[in-house]
C-alpha cells in the first residue's frame, strides 16, 4: 500500500525527524488560509500516489497566499500519471542549499534490507542510479545487528556527504529504518534530504510503501487506504476473501495453490494466450468458493473465456467438479470453461462432468491449448 506524502511526513515527525510545518488542503481557498497561517514563502505540492510530482508541474513555489490560491487551483484536479490530484500538501517552503537522498529497501536477491545515500538527491535519483550509481552509497543490513552508527558513518563518508549533512544525518538514518521495520515497510524513503541555508537537515519529501501482507498488523493505516488506487474488481474480490490479482488478457484462470496458478498463467502465455487474472481458490475449495471464483473473474468483462486447473491433494476432484456443476447450473455462463482435474478423486470428478457444458482436459498443456483455441475461435 502506498500513502501519500502527507501522512509519511506525520509518520516520520512522529519519529522524531524535523519536516516543514504545512497542512493538508482540498480547495484553493483552503490552500490560501494554510499559507497564511504559515506566513511567507509556501510550497504547494500534490498529493498522488507516485514519483516525479514536481517533473510533472505538481509542486510549486508561493510567496503570498493569493499565489497559493492560484497554485493549488492549477494543481487540484490535474491528472499526473493517471491519477487525478484531489489534495495539496502546503508547507512552508525549504530554504534549500543542497539535497541529499536516503532510502530504504529490500533486496530479494541479496535476503537483506539495503540503504542507500547520495548527495546527488533531489528530482533525478532514478537517473543518478542508472548513469553514475557509484553516487549512491549501499549497505545491506544484517536483521540482526540493525543499523548501527559506525554503519551511519560508513555511509556519510562512502557517499561524499559534507561535513555538515554527515554530522546531522544520523537521527534521520536511524529513524529512518526504526520505520520501515516497524511498518513493515517495502520502501521509505527521504528525497530530498534538504541542508538549508543555515546548515540543518530537513526532510521535505517522504515516501512510504508499506507491505501489503503486513497491514493486517498495522489497523491504523487502514484510514489512509484508497479506493481510487485499488482495482474494482480486485476491491471486490478481497471484499469476498479470494486472492484474485487482475491482469489484461481475456482468459480467466482459477487454480488451488499460487505455484499451481502461476505455472497456468506462464503455460496459457506460452501457448499463445492472454492470461486475464490470477486467482487462488486454495486448498479444498467447496462449491460454494467455486461459484464465487467464477463469478469474480466473470466481472472482467474482457473474460472470453475461463480454464480450471485444479490438482487435487487436500482438495479433492469430485468436490471441485459438484462445485462447477452447481456453479453452471445456477449462474449464467457464456465463455467457455476448459476443465484439467488431476490428483485425489480427479476420475470421480471427471465423470460428474460428462454431459455438461464443460470441456475437460487430460493436463496442463493441453488445457491450455484448448482454451486458447476456443477464446480465439471468433
Ligand atoms: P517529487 O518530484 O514527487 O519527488 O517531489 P519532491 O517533494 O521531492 O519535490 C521535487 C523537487 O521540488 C525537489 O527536489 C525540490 O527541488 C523542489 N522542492 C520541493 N519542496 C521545495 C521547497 O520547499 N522549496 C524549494 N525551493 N524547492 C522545493
Ligand atoms: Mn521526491
Amino acid at each position: 500500500m502506498k500513502i501519500h506524502e502527507y501522512q509519511a511526513k506525520e509518520i516520520f515527525a512522529k519519529y522524531g525527524v524535523p519536516i516543514p510545518s504545512g497542512r493538508v488542503a482540498m480547495t484553493p481557498d483552503e490552500a490560501a488560509t494554510v499559507a497564511q497561517e504559515i506566513g511567507g514563502t509556501v510550497v504547494v505540492k500534490a498529493q498522488v500516489h507516485v514519483g516525479g510530482r514536481g517533473k510533472a508541474g505538481g509542486i510549486k513555489l508561493a510567496k503570498t497566499p493569493e499565489e497559493a490560491r492560484d497554485a493549488a487551483a492549477q494543481i487540484l484536479g490535474m491528472d499526473i500519471k493517471g491519477l487525478i490530484v484531489q489534495e495539496v500538501l502546503v508547507e512552508q517552503a525549504a530554504d534549500i542549499k543542497e539535497e541529499y537522498y536516503i532510502g530504504i529497501t529490500t533486496d530479494r536477491a541479496a535476503r537483506r534490507n539495503i540503504v542507500m545515500v547520495s548527495a546527488a538527491g533531489g528530482i533525478d535519483i532514478e537517473e543518478v542510479a542508472v548513469e553514475a550509481p557509484e553516487k549512491i552509497a549501499k549497505l545491506h543490513l544484517d536483521p540482526a545487528l540493525g543499523l548501527q552508527d559506525f554503519h551511519i558513518r560508513g555511509l556519510a563518508y562512502a557517499a561524499k556527504l559534507p561535513a555538515a549533512a554527515t554530522k546531522g544525518i544520523g537521527p534521520f538514518l536511524k529513524a529512518l529504518y526504526k520505520v520501515y521495520v516497524d511498518y513493515d515497510c517495502s520502501l521509505a524513503e527521504i528525497n530530498p534530504l534538504v541542508l538549508t541555508g543555515d546548515g540543518k537537515l530537513i526532510a521535505a519529501d517522504a515516501k512510504i510503501n508499506i507491505d501489503d501482507n503486513a497491514l493486517f498488523r498495522h489497523k491504523e493505516l487502514a484510514q489512509f487506504q484508497e479506493a481510487q488506487e485499488e482495482d474494482p474488481i480486485e476491491a471486490e474480490a478481497h471484499k469476498r476473501g479470494l486472492t484474485y490479482v487482475r491482469l489484461e488478457g481475456d482468459i480467466g484462470i482459477i487454480g488451488n495453490g499460487a505455484g499451481l496458478v502461476m505455472t497456468t498463467l506462464d503455460v496459457v502465455q506460452r501457448e499463445g494466450g492472454r492470461p486475464a487474472n490470477f486467482l487462488d481458490i486454495g486448498g479444498g475449495a467447496k462449491a460454494e468458493v467455486v461459484t464465487k471464483a467464477i463469478d469474480t473473474v466473470l466481472l472482467d468483462k474482457n473474460v472470453k473465456g475461463i480454464f480450471f486447473n485444479i490438482f487435487g491433494g487436500i482438495t479433492r476432484g469430485d468436490e471441485v467438479a459438484k462445485g462447477m456443476l452447481e456453479a453452471i447450473g445456477t449462474m449464467n455462463i457464456n465463455v467457455p470453461i476448459v476443465v484439467r482435474l488431476t490428483g485425489t478423486r480427479a476420475k470421480e470428478g471427471l465423470a460428474l462432468l460428462e454431459g455438461s457444458s464443460l470441456t475437460p482436459a487430460a493436463t496442463m498443456q493441453e488445457g491450455a491449448q484448448k482454451i486458447v483455441a476456443l477464446v480465439n475461435k471468433d
